[in-house]
C-alpha cells in the first residue's frame, strides 16, 4: 500500500454513489477473529477433524458436542469489536453513498459497527433457532449454556443460523445479494479469498465502472480489477474520507 493506492482510492470513492462492499473473513481480523486460509488462520491449526468436516450438516447431526466444543471456541469471538473497516463501511452506507455489505462473514461485526444492509450469505452467530420447534435464541443464550444448547421449550438441540458445508444458501439473501450487486457503481472486495463458492461467484453480476479489490495476498479477481491494494483493508480504508 503506498500513497498513490490511498489517493486512487479516494479518487474513486468520491465519484461513486452506489458503492458495495463485498466482504470476507480478512475484514475482522483487524478485529482479533482469525480466518481461515492465512498463515495463522484456522485450516492452519490442528484438530482431531479438519474444520470442514466439523462445521458440516452431517457432523452437526452426527456429533453435536464435538461440533459445539469447535465452533464455541473457534467461531465464536464474543469480544471482538467492528474494526476501521466495518465502521467506515457504515459511514458509506450513514452518509447515503453505499447500497450496503454483502458478506461471507458470521460475526455480526458489520451491524455492530452500524451498517444497516447486510445480507450476510453464510449466516450469523448472532441467530440461533431450535431444530425442533424454530424458537429464536441470541448469541447471548447460546453463551449461558455450557456444550449443546438445549431449548428451554421443547428440550431440543439449538442450531446457529450459520450455513455448515452441505446446507445451501438462502434463497431470499442471495436474491437480495445479487440484486444490490447488479446495482453497484463500484465494488469494493475485501478481505476474502474468493475461494468459498456460491458466494465468489456474485461478483459476475457487478456492472459497475469500478471494481477495487483490498487483499493481502493475490486473488483471482485482481486481473479484472481498476484498483488492486495489497493491504490490510482496516489500515487502509481508515484513509479514506467520506466526502
Ligand atoms: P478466507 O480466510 O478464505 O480469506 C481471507 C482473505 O483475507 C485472505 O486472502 C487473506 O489474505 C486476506 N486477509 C486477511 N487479513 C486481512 C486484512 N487485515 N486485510 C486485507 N486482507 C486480509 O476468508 P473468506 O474468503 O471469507 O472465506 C472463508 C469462509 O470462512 C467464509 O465462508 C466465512 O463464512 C468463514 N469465516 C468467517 C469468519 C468471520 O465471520 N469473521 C472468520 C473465518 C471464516
Ligand atoms: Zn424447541
Amino acid at each position: 500500500m503506498n500513497y498513490d493506492d490511498i489517493s486512487a482510492l479516494q479518487a474513486i470513492m468520491d465519484a461513486s454513489r452506489k458503492i458495495v462492499f463485498f466482504t470476507g473473513a480478512g475484514v475482522s481480523t483487524e478485529s482479533g477473529i482469525p480466518d481461515f486460509r492465512n498463515t495463522d488462520g484456522l485450516y492452519n491449526q490442528s484438530y482431531r477433524y479438519p474444520p470442514e468436516t466439523i462445521i458440516s450438516h452431517d457432523f452437526f447431526m452426527a456429533d453435536p458436542e464435538e461440533f459445539y466444543r469447535f465452533y464455541r471456541d473457534r467461531m465464536i469471538y464474543q469480544d471482538a469489536r467492528p474494526n476501521a473497516a466495518h465502521l467506515k463501511m457504515a459511514e458509506f452506507e450513514k452518509a447515503g453513498r453505499s447500497l450496503g455489505v454483502v458478506t461471507q462473514n458470521i460475526d455480526g461485526l458489520h451491524q455492530l459497527a452500524g451498517s444497516k444492509k447486510v445480507y450476510e450469505l453464510h449466516g450469523a452467530i448472532t441467530r440461533n433457532y431450535c431444530t425442533h420447534c424454530h424458537q429464536f435464541y441470541s448469541l447471548k443464550d447460546i453463551l449461558e449454556q455450557t456444550g449443546v444448547p438445549h431449548c428451554e421449550k421443547c428440550g431440543s438441540i439449538i442450531k446457529p443460523d450459520v450455513v455448515l458445508y452441505q446446507e445451501s444458501l438462502d434463497y431470499d439473501v442471495i436474491n437480495k445479494a445479487v440484486d444490490t450487486i447488479s446495482q453497484a457503481d463500484t465494488l469494493v472486495v475485501a478481505g476474502t479469498s474468493l475461494v468459498v463458492y456460491p458466494a465468489a461467484g456474485f461478483l459476475n453480476y457487478f456492472r459497475g465502472r469500478n471494481l477495487v479489490l483490498i487483499n493481502l495476498s493475490v486473488t483471482s479477481a485482481d486481473r479484472g480489477a481498476n484498483l488492486v491494494i495489497r493491504g490490510k483493508v482496516g489500515e487502509v480504508l481508515s484513509q479514506i474520507e467520506v466526502r
